[in-house]
This record gives structure tokens, C-alpha cells and sequence, in this order.
């Protein structure tokens, strides 16, 4: 039986920059043919894609600067973001809740009237309870509830109020009103950097720093032992390691334990997937600046969708499509696939005379979490569990939140220099 000190699972954003940090003696086993986890990137005929969307935020400037130093200026796109919202028959500014004006004048009167009548509370029951008293009933029936019961694919009443933390787009009556005549976006994500070969290119720098023979991929963790403190793989090893860095989805990672020990909570966590289609025309769209757009219309299939060729300044539509789930929905790809091309002529956005060149499929499972106190509070007494016998669970799915990479990549670097 092979000894390791540190074990990590999976080769994504969290256990790559995990293994940068600790520099010690680890392996990490990966179950894909690839690194990257969910920030890889495609390659087919002309067109280069992510998984969905996939765009860097940078709130530090050691990550910035990583990126910044080793990818080729010229590789490097930084772009103040044109994200717009279709509704109706109209395009209106993102986010919604500080663009009213833009609506027809008795839609603005409505949702003005009912943002200074909105009732507010000290303390909220819910996600869906939180909205409907900070911004009133109309921002919240005419796009905030419809678009995130399209992504989330749930009953807004079962999410946190804090859900999303600060990817929220909050507002208060002062910024929406100042907004009206000077649009000032403050969001989270208003500048972003993207690398011209696709988000993959920053898994590629992670990866290049570290050994390549301490990682091992097509291999799956099958079975773990924390009592002995081994882990079986697909290709029949054990490993005894000193300490387990998972950062595998929580959900299949908690099936991993034998016994089915944490299965009370396992079936707790509630989360959606994400069907993604990236998609690449012959042509550009009549759409030549926009990078997102988000549809609240539950007559469209897609909540989101995203130009990559405006992003890349290229010359054929190159978009990604994203479709929310339930965790146990079946879905059926070849009639999402109708559906959306259907859906994208209704908004004017492929005309009959563009042709799709090529596309891909992915099913992104889980890809939002549920955020709920109670079920939260589980999850924090079961890290303290685990970390009592050496097991730390990092990542977006790992840790069962609603972050960023950079959010990830900074967990995994302080855990590195924490143990
Ligand atoms: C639709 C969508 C859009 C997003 N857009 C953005 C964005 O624009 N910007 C941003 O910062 N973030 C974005 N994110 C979030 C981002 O994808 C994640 O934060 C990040 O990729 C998580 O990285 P990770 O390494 O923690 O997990 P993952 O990427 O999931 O990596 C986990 C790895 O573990 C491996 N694994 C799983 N089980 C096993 C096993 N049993 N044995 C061995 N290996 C295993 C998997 O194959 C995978 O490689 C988005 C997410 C979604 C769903």
C-alpha cells in the first residue's frame, strides 16, 4: 500500500491551487482523462468554449497578478461587461432592479410605486421573502422571482435570504434612483478578464508549476476509510494518507464513506444542474456587443446566454446557453437543443440564413447550491468531523457554497498554509 501525507481529490481550480501551495509530498487523483473540473476549456472547428460562462473577478492581486504575469498580454482580454436583460420585446440593463427607468413608463410607475411601499423586515424567512421586502412586488414578479426560479430551478421560499452573498446584486432606493441618470455599475463582477484561449488557460499555469507525476488522472476514489485513513481507487489501489483534501461535489463525496455513514445528510443538500450548450454560427448575430444577457421569460427555455465571439472580438456568433434542473430531472438534450434554436430566432438573435457549425453538450450536475441555515449548520458540524479525523472538504462543491474560483482558489491556499 502506497503512503502519501497529503491525498487530494480532483484536479479542478481548488485541489490544482491546493497542490501549488503545499509543494509537499501529495498525489492527486483525478477521475477525468483532464484536469480543469468545470473551468476547462473546448476546442471544436473555429470555436473555443468553457463550461458555461466561465470569467475572472479578480478581488486579489496575488491571483490578478499570476494570471497577469504568465499569460501573454496579447492573451490577456479585460472588458468593462455590456450584460442585458431581455425583456419582453426590449433590452433592458442588467441588473434589473437599477435599470426601471429603462421599461415602459407604466411598468417604471409600477415598480417605483411598489419599491417605496415595499415593506421591510428586520430579519427575512427566505431568499423569495428578502426580495420581495427589499426592492416590493413588481422588481420582484417581473424578473427577480421568474429568473431565479429559472436557475435555480426551485421554490425560491426554500433559499437562504443569504443565498447568493455578495453576488447579489443589492440596491437601495438611493442607488436606484441616482442610477436614472448616472449609470454607475458597482456589481461584483463589472470588469472582467478573460483569457483569449479560454478559461482553461489559467488551470494550464496552475498545472505547468506543479509535478505532473504526482497527478493521477482517469482514476476514481471509490471507497474511503477514515478510520484507517485509506482510500481505494477505480484501477483496485489503496492509498494511506495523512491528511484527505476532498473537493469533489459534497453530495458524491459523502457516498464515498463506507457504511454509508453521512447519508442522513447526503440526502439533505439540495442543489440543480445546469445544461449547457455552446454554440458556434457561421456568422455574428445582430447582437455584436453584448457578453450576457438574462432571460426571465419562462416561455424560453435558457435563463442565460452568452456571446463569447464579442468577448473575443471574432467574426462568427459563439455563444454558451444555460438551462437550470432539478437535481432529479431527466434531461432530454436533442429537444433543449430544438428548443433553443427555436428560441434564439424568436429574439432575434440567429436569423434563418446562419448556419450552426458546431456544438457541444455538457450537463453541469450539481451546478448551484441550495443555500439553507439548517442544512448549513449540518454541513459546518460535519467539517468539524471530518477535520477532527485530517479531512478538509474545499471548492465551490466541496464546501457546498455559491463562490467564485478566485474564492475557491484562495480556501485551498489557505488551508495549504494553515495544515
Ligand atoms: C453555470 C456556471 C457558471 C459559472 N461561472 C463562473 C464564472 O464566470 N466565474 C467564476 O469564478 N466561477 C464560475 N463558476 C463556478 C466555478 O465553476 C467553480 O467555482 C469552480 O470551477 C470549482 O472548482 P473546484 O476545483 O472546486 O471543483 P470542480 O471543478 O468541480 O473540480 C472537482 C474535480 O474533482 C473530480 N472528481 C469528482 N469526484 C471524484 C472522485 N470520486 N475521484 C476523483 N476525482 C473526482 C472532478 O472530475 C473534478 O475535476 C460557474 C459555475 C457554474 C455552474
Amino acid at each position: 500500500m502506497e503512503k502519501v501525507k497529503y491525498l487530494i481529490i480532483g484536479a479542478g481550480i481548488s485541489g490544482l491551487t491546493f497542490a501549488n501551495y503545499i509543494k509537499d509530498d501529495y498525489l492527486i487523483i483525478e477521475k477525468e482523462n483532464e484536469v480543469g473540473g468545470y473551468c476547462r476549456t473546448i476546442r471544436k472547428g473555429d470555436f473555443i468554449w468553457d463550461y458555461a460562462g466561465h470569467f475572472f473577478h479578480f478581488k486579489t492581486d496575488e491571483f490578478k497578478k499570476m494570471f497577469i504575469d504568465e499569460v501573454d498580454d496579447k492573451d490577456i482580454i479585460s472588458k468593462d461587461k455590456c450584460t442585458k436583460i431581455i425583456y419582453k420585446d426590449k433590452l433592458v440593463d442588467y441588473p434589473f432592479q437599477t435599470n426601471i427607468h429603462q421599461l415602459d413608463k407604466e411598468e417604471f410607475i409600477d415598480c417605483l410605486y411598489d419599491l417605496f411601499n415595499k415593506e421591510e423586515k428586520e430579519d427575512y424567512d427566505s431568499f423569495l421573502d428578502m426580495l420581495y421586502g427589499k426592492f416590493g412586488k413588481s422588481i420582484v414578479e417581473k424578473f427577480l422571482k421568474p429568473y431565479n426560479e429559472k436557475l435555480y430551478a426551485c421554490d425560491l421560499t426554500t433559499l437562504d435570504k443569504d443565498a447568493m452573498g455578495r453576488f447579489f446584486p443589492y440596491a437601495n432606493i438611493n442607488q436606484i434612483i441616482n442610477n436614472m441618470k448616472k449609470n454607475e455599475d458597482v456589481s461584483y463582477n463589472n470588469k472582467f478578464l478573460y483569457p483569449r484561449n479560454g478559461a482553461g488557460s489559467f488551470i494550464d499555469i496552475l498545472y505547468n508549476k506543479i509535478d505532473k507525476n504526482k497527478v493521477k488522472l482517469n482514476t476514481k476514489i471509490e471507497e474511503i476509510d477514515y478510520q484507517n485513513k485509506t482510500v481505494k481507487t477505480s484501477d483496485g489501489d489503496t492509498y494511506e494518507y495523512e491528511y484527505l483534501i476532498n473537493t469533489a461535489p459534497l453530495n458524491h463525496f459523502l457516498k464515498l464513506f463506507k457504511n454509508n455513514e453521512f447519508e442522513a445528510i447526503e440526502n439533505e443538500l439540495s442543489y440543480n444542474k445546469v445544461l449547457v450548450f455552446n454554440l458556434g454560427f457561421n456568422k455574428k448575430s445582430k447582437f455584436n456587443k453584448e457578453h450576457w444577457m438574462y432571460i426571465p421569460d419562462k416561455n424560453t427555455n435558457f435563463y442565460r446566454i452568452g456571446f463569447y465571439d464579442n468577448i473575443l472580438d471574432s467574426d462568427k456568433l459563439s455563444m454558451y446557453i444555460e438551462i437550470g434542473y432539478d437535481k432529479d430531472a431527466k434531461i432530454d438534450a436533442e429537444e433543449q437543443l430544438k428548443l433553443t434554436l427555436e428560441n434564439l430566432k424568436k429574439h432575434g438573435i440567429i436569423t434563418d440564413d446562419m448556419k450552426l457549425e458546431e456544438y457541444c453538450t455538457i450537463i453541469m450536475d450539481p451546478a448551484y447550491v441550495h443555500i439553507n441555515g439548517k442544512v448549513d449548520n449540518d454541513i459546518t458540524k460535519l467539517k468539524e468531523q471530518l477535520k477532527n479525523n485530517n479531512i478538509y472538504t474545499i471548492g465551490r462543491y466541496g464546501a457546498w457554497t455559491y463562490c467564485s474560483m478566485e474564492d475557491s482558489m484562495i480556501a485551498a491556499k489557505e488551508l495549504a498554509e494553515k495544515i
